[in-house]
Order: structure tokens, then sequence, then C-alpha cells
């Protein structure tokens, strides 16, 4: 009994200093996601994982741990809405096959938890990952070994496999031997019914999202307007709103052209994934829809060189395009979530690096760390939870050195990283 007795009153102990463990983070300046102005002089007071006050003059709690960040300016963790863990950079269609063919997906796995803590360090405490590449579900045992302690990582909202249709995705049957049944880096369907199951399967398998390649092939014609093929017929990708709405599901669709792009918003797409030539059409739908863009657009930048090189020439005529069409639609009011595709590039680059293009073609700094925080977690229907620091929030926050509102490519040089309430990165305390 006795020993119960003094097993309790430890645990009590315990569990009441975890409870009762404050933690004040002191901020110089403060950008809390969703104001359009920082705040100066603002203290955050954290319980576990969550932000229980935000403000000047707080009491502090006499026994709380403080974090000095006095000489930083905080902001809330960053939101990537469009990465790939399970790859590693492919520029050509055989660096897409090296992987696909010669790793394993359980090697591969391991790539991801290894991208999982690069992205975290850089201060990315979120990330919608949009598909596996042929890894089957493994985003999803990614997803739970971060949930569950096994590895550190960012939260994840995953897609799965991803869909497409009959001979639409690499690898592409057409460079090997047509006696060889190539993996796919998609689940391929062909016809409605096909369409539902492929996104129940997914669903039930772990999906958050489910995501499907609206077009391919992309071209331009003479008069100057780009064009691609539509890889789903109307029936097709209208199966796949509709059944991806009734199991309480968003839609996100690869879309670059108007090709792909208007087919996917009439079926419900809730985010067009690259965009690269949304022409004025488009842009009115989204408006109108609410519908998000992620432009991805320094993947474009890591790509085209290698692709010109190799006869594919598009990857540098939409670096030329996309500044306009980025202006456009930042004007007519698109809904732009910071999505950058890591993963189509090598993740030894900081996927921050995104920012700079968004401020360069005309976004302000505070636009785009909005992008990366308040309007990602709208996206993800997590507004008020993530990408913001207010009470009731997740304790995910990040801190810098130097002023993300004078010069954005700060946010390339995160200093300080906590997530869920644990600090992962501080190198602040060191002057
Ligand atoms: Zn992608």
């Amino acid at each position: 009994m006795r020993y119960w007795s003094v097993f309790f009153l430890f645990l009590l102990l315990e569990t009441g200093l975890a409870v009762g463990q404050t933690t004040a983070i002191k901020c110089g300046r403060l950008i809390d996601g969703i104001s359009d102005a920082p705040a100066e002089g603002v203290t955050i007071l954290i319980e576990q994982n969550k932000v229980t006050q935000v403000g000047r003059n707080l009491t502090i709690p006499s026994g709380a741990k403080i974090i000095d960040l006095t000489n930083s300016t905080v902001l809330p963790g960053l939101i990537d809405a469009h990465t790939h863990i399970l790859l590693q950079g492919d520029i050509t269609e055989e660096d897409y096959a090296e992987q696909i063919l010669k790793e394993s997906i359980p090697y591969r796995t391991l790539r991801a938890a290894a991208a999982c803590r690069i992205a975290l360090l850089n201060g990315f405490t979120t990330l919608r990952d949009l598909e596996s590449e042929g890894a089957m579900y493994a985003d999803v045992d990614v997803k739970k070994a971060i949930n569950n302690g096994v590895i550190e990582g960012p939260r994840l909202f995953v897609a799965t496999r991803s869909i497409s249709t009959t001979g639409r995705y690499l690898l592409r049957n057409s460079a090997y031997a047509w006696e060889l049944h190539m993996p796919k880096g998609v689940q391929e369907i062909t016809g409605a019914d096909e369409a539902r199951r492929a996104v129940r399967e997914q669903v039930s398998y772990g999906a958050d999202w489910v995501k499907v390649y609206a077009d391919g092939g992309y071209y331009r014609t003479p008069d100057g307007k780009f064009h691609s093929t539509p890889n789903f017929t109307t029936e097709e990708l209208n199966a796949i709103g509709d059944q991806t709405r009734t199991l309480r599901r968003k839609l996100s669709a690869h879309a670059v052209t108007p090709d792909g792009v208007l087919p996917a918003i009439r079926a419900g797409a809730a985010s067009i994934e690259h965009g690269f030539a949304l022409d004025d059409e488009c842009i009115a739908l989204m408006v109108a829809k609410g519908v998000y863009w992620c432009p991805t657009i320094y993947v474009n930048v890591w790509v085209a060189e290698g692709r010109a090189a190799q006869g594919n020439p598009m990857n540098q005529v939409f670096n030329e395009t996309l500044p306009t069409v980025f202006a456009k639609a930042l004007k007519a009011g698109v809904k732009i979530a910071f999505g950058t595709d890591a993963g189509g590039f090598a993740w030894t680059e900081n996927e921050a690096k995104e920012f700079a293009f968004m401020v360069r073609w005309g976004m302000t700094p505070m636009q785009a760390i909005k992008s990366a925080t308040g309007v990602a977690a709208e996206l993800l229907d997590m507004q008020g939870k993530i990408g913001v620091i207010a009470p009731g929030a997740f304790a995910d926050v990040i801190a810098v050195r130097e002023d993300p509102l004078q010069d954005i490519s700060a946010l390339e040089r995160v200093g300080f990283v906590m997530k869920d309430g644990r600090v992962y990165r501080n190198e602040m305390a060191e002057k």
C-alpha cells in the first residue's frame, strides 16, 4: 500500500509539474500570421502545446520557463501547402525513374523522414504533402511516426497516391519495353467507377486530401495561348470531386493551363497546383469560387535548364510568363497559398526560397508571410489552430534574427523552431 501511495504522489507531482509548466516567449517583434502590422514588445504564454495568452505587460507566472527572443522577429510556424516528402528532386524523367525503380519504398520512407526533419528545422511546422509518387501509403506512415513521436517532423496533411488516368503519368509506357509493366507514380483510373473507387480506397487508407493530375502535355499555339491535354473526362473528374466531397475531404488539382484548370474547378477543386498559365477566365472563376492557388515558383526555376537541355523548354517558357500571371492573379484577389513543390526540387534546397520570388513579383513581404501562415491555414481548414499566434492556437512558433518585412529572405535563416510547445531549434540565445 505504502509503495502505491508513494507512486501516486510521484505521479501527481510529475503530472502537476507538466500541467502547470508555462513557457513565456518574449518577442522583439511579433508577426502573428493574420494581422496587417507587426507588434512590438509582446510576450506569448504557452501551456503544454497551446498558446494561452499574447500581449504586452502580461503577468508571467512564477516558475515559467522564459525564452528570450527580444532580439528577433517571431512568427507562427510556416506552412508549405505543396510538398513531396517521398521525392528527392527530379529534373529529368531518368531522375524520377532512378528513385522509383532503384529505391525500395522503405528506403524512400527513411529519406522522407530526413526530409521532414529538414523542413521542420527550416521553420515549416506544417506540410500538405501532395502525393507519395509511387510510394503508396508511406506518407500516412510518416505522419503516424511524427504524431507518435517516433521521428521529428512537421504536422502532415497527406494525399497518398494521387489520381491520373491510364497511361498518363510516369513511368511513361513509351520509355520502356512494352512487355514490361512499369510502376506508376499515381493511381491510374479509367471511367467514373474506377475514379470513385480510387477516392474511396485512398481515403480508407488515410488520405487527408485527394489529388488529381488534371492535365499534362503543355504547348503553346501561335496566338500565344497555352494549352494542355486534359487527363480526365468530365464524368471522371466530376465523379472524383463528388466522391471527395461525400467523404468530407478536399480536392487538390495539378492543373497548368485553362484546359486543366477550368474542369478541375468545375469538379470542385479547392486548390489549383502550379497554374503557370492561368488566364483571365481561370482567375475570375478562382476568385468567384474562392479557389486557392499554389504557384510553386521555385521548382520551375530549379528544373527549367535541365529539362530544356533534354528538349523540353516549357518550364523555361513558364519562367518568363509566370511573373505576369502572378501579378494578375494577385491583383484580382486570388487566394495565394504558399506551396513550393519541395521534393520536386531537392530537399537540400530551403523551400523558403519561394518567398523572395513572391515578393519580387508583387506581394508585400507581409502578404507573402500570410500566404504561408493565415492563408494556408484556411486552405487546410485549420484557421485559428495553425498559421497564427493567438490564444487557442498550437504552439508552433519560429523566429528570425533579421526583419523579414525588410528582407523576406530572412525566412531562409530561421534560428528558432518550436512545434506543439516543444523547441527543436534555438540559436537565438547565442548573440
Ligand atoms: Zn507536386
